[in-house]
């Protein structure tokens, strides 16, 4: 069988190979704790389990509209407004089966074969595989020498006549970032000035720790709002990853183009998940309140935890759910014999030997480091971090 180019220089995505792994060992029986995928332990909220079940057997279990079924559209409309002081209307969203898609769909709207899209890395592991299955050129920007927010020099660089995107991903998967004021106006009007579509993944917008503040473009930037495609959704504040609902806004005539892609790939986002949104943006909001705070303790304490480790190093993280740290003073060492010469031998080896999943850095486009989650409860963070320590004391 012929099998695309495309599809053989794609790399699987690396944080859900993870966590398919510490599944099996788990089937297996093995005392596996995952810090792979970023989703959060907390079960969905009341109201999204409601307004499910609501749905079902109110027979709300057909085909919805492409762009999803109006009462969400407007929910999304309110929070938007409410959250951000953003006027949308529904015309300006797009409901689809998770953020992921939405993204995917975005560039697919934006480039054609041999455009280049801005990437700030270490970068969530899609971005570029998603770019690269449209043909596009993803154009890497590495912010480790800024604490992992992009020096606006460095992008100016970066930028070509055929520079269609930017992807702005704050807070940051993986390194925890939030990107100050300051960055994101320069960023807001490089796009203006060069006329390239920022996509805005403010996925994890709601968990921010400490006197960090998330800020929405827009609102330091409100010239670019032709220019720019928010992507949002319920994965991660609402503890909703499975229900897969994400949703996009922007300009009602790319959003036309993106409806339209959407229609002929998934047709529309399942119908009982988007109630079960709904269900969350109208009722849901304490629950968010109350895991943000639960997250902000987690993060103290995996912080706290990794300051004791040999061998690593990390800028502290202020917002989603992730450490990232360097490995760097650990490479070229061993454990019991098994050589330790790169992020991935190094995640490999600690899960063979400790039974903790971890996801190595080269998956985020920056090899020497590797992330963990901490979207776990207390009592595995500690345990997993426990395991992680001893792992660094036996090496040699
Ligand atoms: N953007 C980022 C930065 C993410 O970490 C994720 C992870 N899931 C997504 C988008 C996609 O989220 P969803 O589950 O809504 O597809
Ligand atoms: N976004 C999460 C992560 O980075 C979930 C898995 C995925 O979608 O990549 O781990």
């Amino acid at each position: 069988m012929h099998i695309s180019a495309r599809a053989q220089k794609m790399e699987p995505s690396a944080t859900l190979a993870v966590t398919a792994k510490a599944k099996s060992l788990k089937r297996e029986g093995k005392p596996v704790i995952s810090f792979g995928a970023g989703e959060p332990d907390f079960d969905s909220p009341p109201s999204a389990i409601r307004y499910a079940e609501e749905a079902m057997k109110k027979g709300q279990t057909h085909y919805t509209p492409g762009t999803g079924i109006p009462e969400l559209r407007e929910e999304v409309c309110r929070y938007y407004k409410e959250h951000f002081g953003l006027e949308y209307t529904p015309g300006n969203v797009v409901v689809g089966s998770g953020a992921k898609p939405l993204i995917y769909e975005a560039l697919g709207c934006l480039i054609d074969s041999g455009d280049e899209v801005l990437v700030f890395t270490p970068a969530w592991v899609s971005y570029v595989e998603q770019i690269r299955l449209f043909d596009g050129v993803p154009v890497l920007v590495d912010t480790s020498g800024t604490d992992f927010v992009p020096r606006i020099a460095d992008v100016r660089k970066a930028v070509t006549p055929r520079t269609r995107a930017m992807i702005i991903n704050t807070p940051n998967n993986p390194t925890g970032a939030v990107y100050d004021e300051e960055c994101l106006r320069d960023l807001g009007r490089l796009a203006v000035e060069k006329n390239i579509v920022i996509i805005y993944d403010e996925i994890y917008e709601r968990l921010v720790y400490g006197d960090a503040v998330h800020h929405q473009i827009l609102n330091l930037v409100p010239e670019a709002r032709d220019l720019t495609v928010i992507v949002n959704g319920v994965s991660k504040a609402f503890a909703m990853t499975g229900w897969r609902i994400g949703y996009a806004l922007g300009p009602s005539s790319l959003m036309g183009y993106l409806g339209d892609m959407q229609g002929h790939i998934t047709s529309n986002a399942s119908s009982i998940a988007q109630w079960a949104s709904v269900g969350a943006l109208r009722e849901a909001e304490t629950d968010v309140v109350t895991m943000q705070k639960a997250f902000s303790g987690r993060r103290d304490l995996a912080v706290k935890l990794m300051k004791e480790m040999p061998y690593v190093s990390f800028t502290e993280p202020r917002g989603a759910f992730y450490v990232w740290f360097s490995i760097r003073e650990a490479l070229g060492k061993s454990w019991k014999g098994q050589p330790i010469r790169s992020d991935e031998e190094f995640c490999k080896v600690l899960l063979e030997a400790k039974y903790l999943a971890v996801v190595p850095g080269s998956a985020f486009m920056c090899p020497d480091n590797v992330r963990i989650s901490y979207a776990s409860s207390e009592e595995e963070i500690r345990e997993g971090l426990g395991r992680l320590k001893e792992f660094l004391e036996e090496l040699k």
